[in-house]
């Protein structure tokens, strides 16, 4: 599934292609993407309104337009938004038309994708309020924040960094490289973590979802760029998919688990499992 890294590097190729033109139309192939909306509903609502920007967050892609209306999309699973794509391009579910003849198409062939109307700011704050917790690329990611939503609680810290209305944007591969960017077992409860260790989580957190962005996002299943180019991260991964191979810190192998009932990679040398937690 596409995460940050991945959403903002659709963002970053496609603003300088939208922002400033009009959305001269937007066709909905697939009901399913805007329900409960009816599509006809969404298609009038945002159809020749001038994009004033691209904007992500968390994992939603946030068409602004004009007069404080807002089409916010989630690619899901198997999502795609490609820039002229070749015609007859399989799985398209939502067309694009941009007044200066560029098209957009947004592909899907699980069709788990969303997209969703905000009528004005306050229905986009309240929306992400209901789904999306602090934003790690921004200002208000701090040590303290982190432990203020670690504080109490028992969950391994896997599944804390995968919950969206905690931390926003932060997926399968992005948890496990940052928990071994900071030396931390996926097991450890989030509530039982040291400050130190908070703080490292906190820097961690940050330069793996940086380090996604500068390789332009992994591509390990459907993930492509919006000219159809495939991220490269996925040849940067530390341990998440690297079952068996080195330790890059310390030539351990690298094993996989599960924690929050997903595949996780982990180096046992670098991240110590917790005592009381048997192995699996
Ligand atoms: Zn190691």
């Amino acid at each position: 599934m596409p995460e940050l890294p991945e959403v903002e590097t659709i963002r970053r190729q496609l603003a300088p292609r939208v922002e400033g033109r009009v959305l001269r139309e937007l066709r909905i192939d697939d009901a399913r993407w805007t329900m409960p909306l009816p599509p006809a509903e969404v298609e009038a609502a945002v159809s020749g309104r001038r994009v004033e920007r691209l904007g992500r967050r968390g994992k939603y892609l946030v068409w602004q337009l004009e007069d404080d209306v807002h089409l916010v999309m989630h690619l899901r699973m198997t999502g795609t938004l490609l820039l002229d794509p070749p015609e007859g391009t399989p799985y398209a579910r939502v067309h694009f038309a941009l007044d200066d003849g560029a098209r957009l198409l947004f592909c899907d062939p699980r069709r788990f994708g969303t997209g969703e109307l905000a009528r004005s700011s306050e229905e986009l704050a309240a929306f992400f309020a209901a789904r999306l917790g602090v934003e790690p690329l921004g200002d208000e990611f701090t040590a303290e924040r982190l432990r203020e939503l670690a504080r109490g609680r028992r969950a391994p810290v896997k599944a804390f960094l995968l919950d969206q209305r905690r931390i926003a944007g932060v997926g399968n591969i992005y948890a496990d490289e940052a928990l071994f960017r900071a030396r931390i077992h996926p097991l450890r409860p989030a509530g039982a973590l040291r400050p130190a260790q908070l703080s490292a989580l906190r820097e961690s957190v940050v330069a793996a979802l940086t380090a996604g962005i500068a390789a332009g996002g992994a591509t390990i299943d459907d993930f492509r760029h919006a000219d159809g180019v495939r991220g490269s991260f996925q040849h940067e991964f530390l341990v998440h998919r690297r079952a068996g191979e080195p330790c890059p810190a310390c030539g351990g192998a690298v094993r996989k688990m599960v924690a929050a009932g997903r595949g996780t990679y982990v180096c046992e040398r670098c991240q110590p499992r917790p005592r009381n937690l048997t192995l699996r």
